[in-house]
């Protein structure tokens, strides 16, 4: 995944304290230098640490859930109905456990980096420390960011926006990084997303939105403001190369070539798509028109290559077109793409100069030689149960497919009594719809 995307067989990777030295054959290395400790990484892949483009860390206190709810039937009922109940009843405490459950899995399913947006509208303050200290604690490296919205008030809004702010001039904490997020179009006004904009450009870092990821985004947009989601974005000054827009699944093709012209990045979220039944993204249409487009799990499924092999897939079965995307392309999504999404120069490719984040890869069973193509064999054939070496920062934080940081059944019994509360207090609640865009906005 570097400039030149390489593939060196029989290779191996020199790092030296946190950065990569050198990437070549083995013989070569091994003559020109003398290593102090060495991974063996026969018959496996090594790849950069795979970067999660999207994802919010608590959606994994959802899995297995049983939230007394009427089965919701479209998008904006799944976020009144599921996430906007669950995240009214989000403290420190629950944002910590369930921060270090998602990190626990990607850690071990090879992924290294991430960028989250964390929702909890009665625990803002501090609520970005509570997330660091547990990714910190598994050694994987974060872009974090509390999620602002103005669905219930005004006042709500801009404290979110405050938290980011507040940990931003912390940041970085570990190798836990800040960034600014806003929910939505659709829970905003102008006024928040310009005071969003105004925090990114003062800080030079990242600010991410979900755009149009259900009609609803696209309908409001239009009723109130007479344009389309990206349009409005562009109109108040959001759309620059630090801008990360999650989903983007109604699209026209002008709003497509307005993001292509303005330099923003797209998240894609395949998975997440499908599941909430919101439609598939036009991402052949924004690769082809040079859109950056990255990879992310929206808080669904945390396994880097469950992800990887859906956004291979989904475009496939929709176009009826087989050739529509590439084995590379999709690849290319979880890294190099995804470290451009973010700024993050130093990541997303295997080469000298670089922070050494790799992953090692075997395959249960090696069913074909690797001398063909490699990237097919990563699309088509791993998972994340195969990732036997993780490394971050020079630093190895799974060996032997186990976390070495922290103690995983000490810390998944922490994770279980902590989730266990929060169900019991999403039992206690009526579950409400609550209408998006009370409060005047
Ligand atoms: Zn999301």
């Amino acid at each position: 995944m570097d400039e030149n995307l390489r593939v060196v067989h029989d290779g191996a990777v020199l790092v030296e304290g946190d950065r990569i030295v050198a990437v070549d054959k083995a013989d070569r290395l091994k003559s020109e230098a003398k290593a102090d400790s060495i991974i063996d990484a026969r018959d496996c892949f090594v790849l950069p640490g795979l970067i999660c483009g999207h994802t919010h860390l608590y959606g994994i206190a959802l899995r297995g859930s049983g939230m007394r709810v009427e089965p919701p039937s479209d998008f904006l009922q799944i976020l009144q109905r599921v996430w906007w109940p669950l995240d009214e009843r989000l403290e420190n405490d629950a944002a910590y456990a369930s921060a270090l459950a998602a990190c626990m899995e990607m850690a071990l399913t090879g992924t290294t980096c991430f960028a989250d947006t964390y929702s909890a509208p009665n625990g803002i303050d501090g609520s970005l420390d509570a997330i660091a200290r547990a990714v910190n604690e598994v050694g994987l490296r974060g872009m974090i960011s509390f999620e602002a919205t103005e669905r219930r008030s005004r006042e709500e809004g801009v404290r979110g926006l405050r938290e980011n702010e507040r940990f931003l001039s912390v940041s970085p904490v570990g190798r836990v990084m800040g960034m600014v997020s806003i929910h939505a179009s659709f829970t905003v006004t102008d006024d928040l997303v310009g005071k969003g904009v105004e925090i990114a450009e003062r800080f030079g870092c990242p600010i991410t939105i979900h755009v149009s990821e259900g009609p609803n985004d696209v309908y409001h947009n239009i009723e109130r403001y007479g344009m389309r989601t990206v349009e409005r974005l562009e109109r108040l000054g959001l759309l620059s190369p630090r801008a990360v827009l999650a989903h983007c699944v109604h699209l026209t093709s002008r709003e497509i070539s307005i993001i292509a012209r303005t330099g923003a990045s797209v998240a894609h979220n395949p998975m997440s798509n499908m599941l909430n039944a919101v439609g598939v993204a036009p991402v052949p249409e924004m690769l082809r028109s040079g859109v950056n487009v990255c990879l992310g799990n929206d808080g669904y499924v945390f396994d880097a290559f469950e992800n990887i092999r859906a956004a291979f897939l989904v475009h496939k079965v929709h176009r009826r077109d087989p050739t529509i995307i590439s084995a590379r392309e999709v690849l290319e999504m979880a890294t190099n793409r995804a470290a451009r999404s973010y700024g993050l120069k130093d990541l997303g490719s295997l080469a000298a100069g670089k922070l050494a984040d790799v992953v090692v890869v075997r395959p249960r069973v090696m069913a074909a030689p690797y001398s063909g193509d490699p990237y097919s064999y990563v699309i088509n054939g791993l998972r994340g149960s195969d990732v036997k070496a993780v490394m971050v920062g020079g630093e190895l934080i799974v060996r032997e497919g186990r976390l070495l940081k922290v103690d995983q059944r000490e810390a998944e019994s922490r994770v279980l009594r902590s989730i266990q509360t929060l169900w019991e207090r999403l039992g206690e609640g009526p579950h409400h719809a609550v209408e998006p865009l009370r409060g005047g906005v």
